[in-house]
């Protein structure tokens, strides 16, 4: 069943008309997830939440946690997500994996059901660099079906795994190591840019100015999508439907109010407030001009560096259910990774050690179409360490 893990879904339709059974790979089964990918716990599925395998009182981020959950505990080699302002990347942080989110266009969005188009994208999670190579190789490619899809060649990445990092120049944003960041994950951040050093990279310090109105803008513009996105589940064409309904208005306000989630109903009406006569202009149309605005600073800043460094996250995984009722604390959690998605580049979220036995992510951020970069870098790191063979006991 299709369901994104909303009880509006539920039911339907049986079976997935897609079969993911692509490349020789088998398909093992279906994984939670965030109800339409809202989220980054885990917690708002209707079939209930994800604990985190490295500590089963904790969230395994959002909204790919099933995903990086069933990959953490050594279920499955690898897994799919999608990834509109972080799922794959804050989960395989908090969980001890290897993800990539790659560049808006590069993998096909077809037979996904979208949560806010302009910014989601499909792609792996997975234990190590080379596994996630091996998943975008296949995932990776233009497809009539998606209006989005670039018709590009897709590189080969596993050709430049094994590339030396002598001469890569990394940029570290002054702006994401100030205040809101754990400190350790701070230090943890730096050991890392130590062992590129070690292997060849060079380190400068860059600025993303307009990364503080990032959450802002992208809680304005997915939500918005979304509310368009979502408009056509109404109780008549598709899954739940209230009982015995007594007009059309009667069954559409019933089915949609029964149906969604909490926090699916939250961002339908944040978004239609943001989208309706009168305040277009004064959220959309700002948020989008911002957007633009985080673009510049990307392209600015990879004109001097070849990667951008940085943590995946803010903050360890947090408990479950602490952050229920503080919706804007769980969106601060995504300061750091939708960016990417605003500004369309591909972004990799690598192991990198762990803090009061927890695991932290590194991310790294490249100009568009270079996934292959990024890939090349997190194997490097990863012949040179071992957090990414670490796994957490009792799996
Ligand atoms: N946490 C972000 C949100 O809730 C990103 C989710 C995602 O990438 N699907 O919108």
């Amino acid at each position: 069943m299709l369901t994104s893990c909303s009880k509006i879904l539920s039911g339907w339709p049986l079976t997935s008309p897609w079969s993911q059974a692509a490349a020789g790979a088998v398909t093992l089964g279906k994984l939670n997830m965030d109800e339409f990918a809202m989220g980054s716990a885990n917690e708002s599925s209707h079939y209930g939440a994800v604990k985190n395998p490295w500590d089963l009182t904790r969230v395994p981020g959002g909204s790919s946690g099933g995903s990086a959950a069933a990959v953490a505990a050594r279920l499955l080699p690898a897994a799919t997500g999608t990834d509109t302002g972080g799922s794959i990347r804050q989960p395989a942080a908090l969980t001890n994996l290897t993800g990539i989110k790659p560049t808006y266009g590069r993998v096909s969005r077809w037979g996904m059901i979208a949560y806010a188009s302009s910014l989601d994208q499909g792609g792996p999670l997975a234990r190590t660099a080379e596994d996630c190579a091996l998943m975008l190789q296949a995932m990776a490619g233009f497809d009539a079906k998606d209006s989005t899809s670039v018709d590009q060649p897709v590189d080969d990445y596993l050709a430049t795994l094994n590339q030396p990092l002598s001469g890569l120049r990394i940029g570290l944003p002054k702006e994401y190591f100030g205040a809101g960041l754990d400190a350790r994950i701070g230090e943890k951040v730096m050991a890392v840019v130590d062992a590129l050093k070690k292997l060849g990279a060079s380190v400068k310090e860059i600025s993303l100015p307009t990364m503080q109105h990032a959450i802002p803008a992208y809680y304005v513009i997915a939500p918005a999508e979304a509310s368009s996105n979502l408009s056509r589940f109404d109780g008549v064409r598709f899954g739940y439907r209230c009982a015995n309904p007594v007009n059309l208005e009667d069954l559409y306000k019933r089915s949609r109010g029964e149906g969604f989630g909490a926090e699916v109903k939250r961002r339908i009406m944040v978004g239609t407030y943001a989208l309706s006569a009168g305040y277009y202009d004064a959220y959309y149309l700002k948020a989008q001009k911002i957007r633009r605005l985080i673009k510049n600073d990307f392209v600015a800043a990879f004109s001097e560096v070849d990667v951008i460094l940085g943590p995946t996250t803010p903050n360890l995984a947090w408990k479950l259910g602490e952050k229920n009722n503080d919706p804007v604390a769980a969106y601060l959690e995504d300061i750091y990774t939708i960016t990417a998605n605003l500004a369309g580049i591909p972004g990799l979220s690598m192991p990198a050690g762990f803090v009061d036995g927890l695991p932290v992510g590194v991310q790294l951020l490249a100009p568009y179409f270079q996934e292959g970069r990024l890939l090349n870098v997190a194997h490097q790191y990863q012949q040179v360490t071992d957090w990414h063979t670490q796994a957490p006991t009792g799996f």
